[in-house]
């Protein structure tokens, strides 16, 4: 992408206008959340202006406006990451939604003790605790993947690891501390040799605002992300499951909109994706998740992926020759668009806060990666994070202020 094409990206983008010469706001936390485009916003207006009902419910005309803007949502993400049918995408509130969905649904009525979790040290707390808990119920045992010098999981690591015995395999597609990108498609091709019956899920919340995804393509059985973090509202998550795991699966929440006939002592409930849909959906988020889904399209997730990768070098190499930092995300492409590091002897909140003090908005602490960190000997650290409305000067004057923090915190300068 020319600088041309990110700048008139960038007018879409109304928080912007809250970065002035005297007080700039240099927005690097993508990977937490993602800013909107005023057409996300537009959509959710025009939903709550003249499209708000009940869905599913009613005859008349917003009843039916509401149920189309919903379903419409659910076609326009089932062709985003390829699904064979619409009743293959359930909505959910978020990846973690999606993800503890999959723990009590199949999770809890599917493993027992002898059967094992494979799951990277990389995961976030979402594709972690939620399988800690279900090993803790049913006596199935977690198997951690380990990783390299290049943040990479080697093979030898898989081959040992995936056995007979892995039942689930539970993996990121891109690490949000590490930016690391496993190849999933081949685990899996592995994970069905040696275990046929097992199920992949995959967590893609850090993958789908980003590069393009096909869940044919990879095979895997589950698949989850997070409206909020590819430009869409927060609220409007996704959970992909091939149909046949689906329907074999019980509901998740009881109540309106999931049963098909209720009777006095018990009920029947619809098939997917309406099962794990009980009670009235928030259209509103859902509303805006066509309009971000054309908005990627529209630019293109290569060149996104592309982009946000030059970016990435370009800090990469910037950081890696100052004193006093130390990187620990992934030193070679393909990388996510992100970079995480430490300064020696300086606490990450006091790097985020000085950065602050500059307009400049980071991330610091544990990103919700406790078993990482802490395989580093480490608690926190920083991370900043880019997306497609970031410029190389933004980056720039980021590295420009890490020398900032430097002289702050007393390190003296390059
Ligand atoms: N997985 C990964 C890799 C993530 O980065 C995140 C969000 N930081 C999640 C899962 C959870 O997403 P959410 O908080 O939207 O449920």
């Amino acid at each position: 992408l020319q600088s041309s094409e990110i700048r008139e990206i960038r007018k879409d983008f109304p928080f912007l206008e809250l970065s002035t010469k005297e007080k700039p706001l240099v927005y690097l936390d993508s990977a937490a959340t993602t800013q909107k485009p005023r057409q996300v916003i537009e959509a959710m207006n025009r939903y709550y202006s003249y499209e708000n009902g009940g869905p599913h419910r009613g005859a008349h005309r917003l009843s039916m406006a509401a149920t189309e803007v919903y379903e419409g949502a659910r076609e326009a993400v089932k062709n985003f990451i390829g699904a064979n049918s619409v009743e293959e995408i359930v909505f959910t509130r978020n990846a973690t939604e999606g993800l503890n969905l999959l723990a009590y649904c199949w999770g809890l009525e599917n493993l027992k003790e002898g059967d094992e979790i494979v799951l990277s040290i990389m995961e976030h707390h979402a594709n972690l605790v939620t399988w800690q808990y279900v090993a803790e119920k049913t006596g199935a045992k977690l198997v951690y993947l380990y990783i390299d010098e290049n943040k990479e999981i080697p093979k030898k690591e898989i081959e040992e690891k995936i056995t007979a015995k892995t039942k689930l395999l539970a993996i990121t597609q891109s690490s949000n501390v590490l930016g690391t990108m496993p190849d999933v498609k081949t685990m899996i091709a592995y994970l069905r040799k040696v275990s046929p019956d097992a199920k992949a899920v995959v967590d893609g919340a850090q993958a789908a605002p980003h590069m393009p995804v096909d869940v044919k393509d990879l095979d895997c059985d589950f698949y989850v992300f997070s409206g909020h973090k590819m430009l869409a509202a927060m609220g409007a998550g996704v959970l992909y499951g091939k149909l046949d795991n689906l329907n074999a699966m019980k509901p998740y929440m009881y109540g309106g909109d999931m049963i098909e006939y209720v009777y006095e002592d018990h009920s029947t409930f619809l098939k997917a994706p309406g099962r794990f849909e009980a009670g009235t959906q928030d259209v509103g988020a859902a509303s805006s998740l066509p309009v971000a889904i054309d908005y990627l399209n529209a630019i293109g997730l290569d060149k996104i992926h592309e982009y946000e990768s030059y970016l990435v070098d370009y800090a990469y190499d910037a950081m890696s020759q100052m004193d006093d930092i130390t990187i620990l995300s992934r030193p070679t492409n393909p990388r996510g668009g992100l970079i995480t590091f430490n300064f020696k002897d300086v606490h990450p909140h006091d790097v985020a806060s000085i950065l602050d003090s500059k307009g400049i908005a980071i991330r610091s602490g544990h990103h919700c990666a406790q078993p990482l960190h802490r395989s580093f000997g480490i608690h926190f650290s920083c991370r900043a994070s880019f997306a497609v409305y970031n410029t190389i000067e933004e980056v720039d004057y980021f590295i420009k202020n890490l020398d900032e923090v430097r002289r702050l915190m007393g390190l003296g300068t390059r």
